[in-house]
């Protein structure tokens, strides 16, 4: 009977015993999970603000594009079991129905995160040995492996390593993918926040403060040394500290690590649907048809009122009525909303990150079964690798795409 352990029963491992479940074809395995919380699935249940964005309805060639640098890593995994498969293992097999919101997310009916992991931890009920408050500590291979916790040793014929990243570290996951990896000669990219809130600088803060909750659909470009970097475009919100969001969130992984000597900053285009001559003729136009209305009425008319009154603040306009509006006002006025500059106070915090970005070098894994090329079977999955996804159900889907590569290898199916 092949011995299998999976270390961490995050989403990632849960998902490996589901489809080890799912895919055995009635030949009897010997599964145990080792789960350092008391309970596991403390991160899944947070997922979607408690709702589980568990997968994202867009062909594997669409959504590769959502990962990143490990775009073509990920790709045989996300075509041999994609979002459909998802959708159908949750509906048919967990037994919670399923819906699709904007932009192609899938949750369940239920809205609830907590049902979800429930759910996956009872199907498993009868197939896996799963053991809570069990801290793996060592990982050895010598015939078989030898994986051992404070209190026990267990020999496995499989490993699945799947103790999550660096973020969120109150859930679990503290890095000891890592640390494991590492021990078994793994190289680990140095992780990084990805999908992070930003903090912004004191100067930015005395505008930013007034609007905290406020969100805005904006361009973000990200400029590091004077050269612009990165930029993307979406919802963004204010926050009391900086800005948030999931433009910003996505954006936050391009920050550098040490930003001592690049001056990082973000500049907002609050008008992104516009170049700045054709947001300046059509605000010119509008000053010209409402001479007797103040200037933050007419900008009230692109962004919310509050965000009107402090880009007319900024650039100085703020008790400007439009017949006394120049040129050089008008100049000023655009600048600030489409060039609106927020510094950036520090690189984002892992532990606020919703994922993170690096973790054990993808050279070392076969794509086709998530196998280490170093240690035979040996297995990686989820955030423990150096894959990070955007948001909207990309991290869970590879958690579950990975999940089937390597539970169709270990079952030589
Ligand atoms: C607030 C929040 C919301 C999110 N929302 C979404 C969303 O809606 N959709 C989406 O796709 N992604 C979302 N994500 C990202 C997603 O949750 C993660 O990418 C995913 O959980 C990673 O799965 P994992 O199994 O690799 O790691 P984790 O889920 O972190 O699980 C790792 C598990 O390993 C355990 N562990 C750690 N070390 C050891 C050890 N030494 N021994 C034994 N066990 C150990 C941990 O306790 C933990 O249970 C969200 C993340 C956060 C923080």
């Amino acid at each position: 009977m092949k011995r299998i352990g999976i270390i961490g029963g995050g989403a990632a491992g849960l998902f490996a015993a589901c489809l080890l479940k799912k895919f055995s074809g009635g030949e009897m395995l010997n599964v145990i999970l080792l789960e350092k919380n008391e309970i596991p699935g403390k991160k899944l249940i947070l997922t979607g603000h408690g709702r589980c964005n568990i997968t994202n309805l867009k062909p594997a060639s669409e959504l590769k594009k959502g990962y990143h640098e490990a775009d073509n890593f990920i790709y045989p995994a996300l075509k041999e079991f994609g979002p459909e498969d998802t959708i159908s293992f949750i509906e048919n097999d967990i037994g919670l129905k399923t819906k699709e919101e904007d932009n192609n997310r899938i949750f369940p009916v239920c809205d609830s995160a907590a049902r979800v992991r429930d759910s996956l931890v009872s199907y498993i009920a009868d197939s896996t040995k799963t053991i809570c408050n069990s801290k793996v500590l060592d990982i050895r291979k010598e015939s078989s492996f030898e994986v051992s916790t404070a209190n026990e040793k267990y020999n496995f014929d499989y490993v699945i390593l799947s103790c999550g990243g660096s973020s969120f570290p109150q859930t679990g996951s503290t890095g000891d993918s890592y640390r494991l990896a590492g021990k078994t000669g793994h190289t680990v990219i140095t992780p990084r926040a990805a999908l992070a809130p930003v903090k912004a600088d004191d100067e930015s803060l005395t505008f930013i403060r007034n609007l905290s909750g406020v969100s805005v659909i904006s361009k973000v470009s990200l400029f590091c040394n004077g050269k612009k970097t990165a930029a993307t475009e979406g919802e963004i919100l204010f926050a009391d500290f900086g800005l948030t969001g999931p433009a910003v969130m996505e954006i936050s992984r391009e920050i550098p690590r040490d930003i001592s000597d690049c001056n990082p900053y973000f500049e907002l285009d609050l008008v992104p649907s516009s170049t700045d001559e054709q947001f300046d003729q059509e605000f010119q136009k509008l000053i010209g048809e409402h001479p007797d209305t103040k200037i933050t009425t007419l900008l009230a008319r692109y962004v919310p009122a509050s965000v009107a009154g402090e880009i007319a603040a900024k650039a100085g306009v703020s008790d400007l009525y439009a017949q006394g509006f120049t040129k050089d006002n008008r100049r000023k006025t655009v600048n600030e909303i489409k060039h609106l500059k927020v510094g950036i106070i520090r690189e984002p915090s892992i532990d606020k990150a919703y994922v993170t970005r690096g973790g054990v070098s993808l050279k070392e894994v076969d794509r086709k079964t998530m196998q280490s090329r170093l240690v035979p079977g040996l297995y990686i999955l989820g955030e423990a690798l150096d894959i990070d996804g955007i948001s909207g159900g990309y991290n869970l889907q590879a958690c579950m795409s990975e999940a089937f590569l390597a539970v169709k290898d270990i079952l030589g199916n």
